[in-house]
């Protein structure tokens, strides 16, 4: 049988548990052989984050140590380019195959973003998409994704077929946390126990992140 990995792109500015159990529940909801997390070094779509890119690999890195079928793929810390995901999807197509079985995670609001990616109408003849709902998420797809919706997705994530082409939507246990308010109570000097685990609560502290009196790194 093909093998199946799931991809999970972001800042990870920090890692934290929303990004952490929305990966574990995909790899066993969908029997994944991997799930690739895949920090982003020049986000395209955002400011330059505050910690520097090797910084929030080496907190991914921490968050899944010994934690399979979890892993990290650092290969858009090697491109000069800003990260975008179809360059990830080519050179990993190129890397393991045409037929293994790609599962691209999007959080809804980053679906909801997708008409403004770089080529993004080329990302499913590289992958399937599974949408994860997050609990802030509006219900109104964008118009620009409604025909796509209409030919591409299956009502049961169970009835994706082959290596690519297909979206779904995959329901989990909500958790309404953001890496935001993660550096915004790390600011505010309050604490963020629970919220990741605790070998990057430590990176976090003895590296001086976050703090407001912290200064830009990158
Ligand atoms: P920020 O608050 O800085 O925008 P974030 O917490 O949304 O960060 P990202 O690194 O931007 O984290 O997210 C990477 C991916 O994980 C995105 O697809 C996003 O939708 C998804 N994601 C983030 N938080 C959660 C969560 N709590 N539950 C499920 N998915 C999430």
């Amino acid at each position: 049988m093909s093998r199946r990995i799931g991809l999970l792109g972001g800042t990870f500015d920090p890692i934290h548990i929303g990004h952490l159990r929305a990966a574990l529940e995909v790899a066993e909801q969908f029997a994944l052989d991997e799930l690739r997390l895949i920090p982003s070094a020049r986000p395209p779509h955002r400011g330059t984050p505050q910690v520097s890119a090797q910084q929030r690999l080496d907190m991914v890195r921490l968050a899944v140590e010994g934690v399979a079928p979890l892993c990290v793929d650092d290969r858009e810390l090697h491109r000069e380019r800003p990260s975008w995901t179809i360059d990830t999807l080519e050179s990993l197509r190129l890397e393991l195959g045409a037929e293994v079985r790609l599962f691209l995670l999007l959080g809804w609001d980053a679906f909801c973003g997708l008409p403004s990616w770089h080529r993004w109408q080329e990302l499913l003849a590289h992958c399937h998409i599974l949408v994860l709902q997050r609990p802030d998420a509006d219900s109104e797809a964008p118009e620009a994704l409604r025909n796509l919706l209409a030919a591409r997705s299956v009502n049961d994530p169970r009835a994706l077929s082959g290596p690519a082409g297909q979206i779904a939507f995959v329901w989990q246990m909500p958790l309404a946390v953001s890496a935001t308010q993660l550096r915004e109570r790390l600011a505010a000097g309050h604490s963020i126990r629970f919220l990741v685990p605790d070998a990057v609560l430590h990176y976090i502290h003895a590296h001086g992140l976050y703090r407001a009196d912290s200064v830009t790194q990158e």
